[in-house]
């Protein structure tokens, strides 16, 4: 649903691809996914037919920036839980060895990441330290020998419980330097635990994971990790990436409601032809043409390599909030239906709750444009 279209502006060869993903997902992820957030379960097959076109690679995929938006919230139109494991899996695991990693590293890891044969987790919130993690780290890196030590907790980390290994934000404790640590998750010392019952993005799973003094080789530490500011440059780049799964909501959005509105009667009439309905739709379908606009504007900063924290910030904020609306109109307008997952409104409703809170929270990512509004920080 691209009103101004912006999938428009892609080459042939580019938007045959993102029809190929458009096909892929709607015919075998959409509904299918339903019963798997329903019981919260990883779904293994539809992770299959993702890796099988691909897209456990789209990261590092030679295409446009526009493109990988698009098939970022194509995903999310068909079902969010999953395009945060292709996200997350993409931007912040496969993005972080690409850009960070050795080359023993690279070698080891990355042909396995990318045919989702291997998964690795994003480790840097922590039980006591979300929005202020920047200078809230607690986990520990004290070298011995040829050995890291590892200690610490880490929470909310997506993919934490079956990952083959955690990329874990610690702090060395001699230098007190931040770093990234490749943690394998069969070391002794480490355990991961699920966080049950979300509302939301419940396909994805999330773990509680603690780290007991867990020795790894000096070579898992990632070379080009060296600071807070490395986490940073990824996480700009992924709170883009959340705008576009913003975007897919409002697609998936219009989609159900489009549809039950055309064949839903009361009053002896579609609920398609009542006025306060239409306007529902339209809002939607302004919130989503805006938000389309404005990532396809992002992603032409990030061919430019001049993509700044700020912009990130405002497409996250600005999106996720108009998403979070947009489900809200949605979830209305399917009356009762739109609070049971079946009719897949419901599902889009809470998952957009995650998103507004994820990759820095909606007020964070507010407080981060109106520090260079004004140049004052309100947060730090
Ligand atoms: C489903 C899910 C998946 C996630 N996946 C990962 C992952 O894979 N890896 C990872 O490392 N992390 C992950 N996260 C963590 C996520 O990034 C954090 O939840 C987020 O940064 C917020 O931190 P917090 O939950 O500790 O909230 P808090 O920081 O405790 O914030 C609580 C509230 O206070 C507000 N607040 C805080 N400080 C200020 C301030 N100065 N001014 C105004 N308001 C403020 C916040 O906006 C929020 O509304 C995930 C979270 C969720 C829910």
């Amino acid at each position: 649903m691209d009103l101004l279209g912006v999938a428009q502006q892609l080459r042939a060869q580019e938007h045959e691809r993102l029809l190929e993903v458009r096909e892929l997902v709607q015919d075998k992820i959409r509904r299918q996914s339903i019963d798997y957030w329903n019981r919260e379960e990883f779904p293994e097959d539809l992770v299959a037919q993702l890796a099988g076109h691909g897209l456990g690679g789209v990261q590092l995929e030679e295409c446009s920036h526009l493109l990988r938006g698009l098939i970022h919230a194509e995903i999310a139109r068909a079902d969010i839980s999953l395009s945060s494991v292709v996200g997350i899996h993409n931007e912040l695991v496969v993005g972080m060895i690409h850009e960070f990693g050795s080359a023993q590293q690279k070698a080891q890891w990355l042909p396995k990441l990318t045919a989702f044969e291997a998964f690795g987790a994003f480790a840097l919130t922590e039980p006591e330290h979300g929005s202020d993690i920047a200078g809230g780290v607690q986990s520990t890196a004290r070298r011995d020998g040829d050995e890291y030590v590892i200690s610490g907790a880490k929470r909310w980390i997506g993919m934490g419980t079956f990952s083959d290994f955690a990329l874990i934000w610690a702090k060395d404790e001699d230098s007190g330097d931040l770093g990234a640590y490749l943690v394998e998750s069969d070391r002794p010392g480490y355990s991961a635990t699920k966080i049950e019952h979300k509302i939301g993005l419940r396909i994805m799973q999330n773990a509680d994971i603690t780290l007991d003094q867990v020795r790894i080789p000096v070579a898992n530490k990632l070379p080009g990790a060296t600071c807070f500011a490395s986490a940073n440059g990824l996480l700009m780049q992924s709170r883009a990436w959340v705008g576009w799964q913003a975007v897919g909501a409002m697609m998936a959005t219009l989609d159900i409601c489009l549809s039950y509105a055309g064949k839903r009667q009361q009053f002896g009439q579609r609920l398609a032809s009542f006025q306060l309905i239409q306007q529902s739709l339209a809002e939607i379908a302004g919130n989503l043409s805006l938000c389309l606009s404005m990532m396809s504007d992002i992603a032409r900063k990030q061919e430019r390599g001049d993509l700044q924290m700020v912009d990130a910030a405002m497409a996250k904020s600005t999106a996720t909030r108009l998403a979070r609306e947009s489900a809200a109109l949605g979830r209305a307008l399917l009356g009762g239906n739109g609070v049971v997952s079946d009719f897949e409104m419901a599902k889009v409703f809470c998952d957009v709750e995650i998103l507004h809170t994820y990759e820095g929270t909606y007020e964070i990512n507010s407080l981060i444009v109106g520090r260079a509004l004004t140049g004052i920080s309100a947060f730090v």
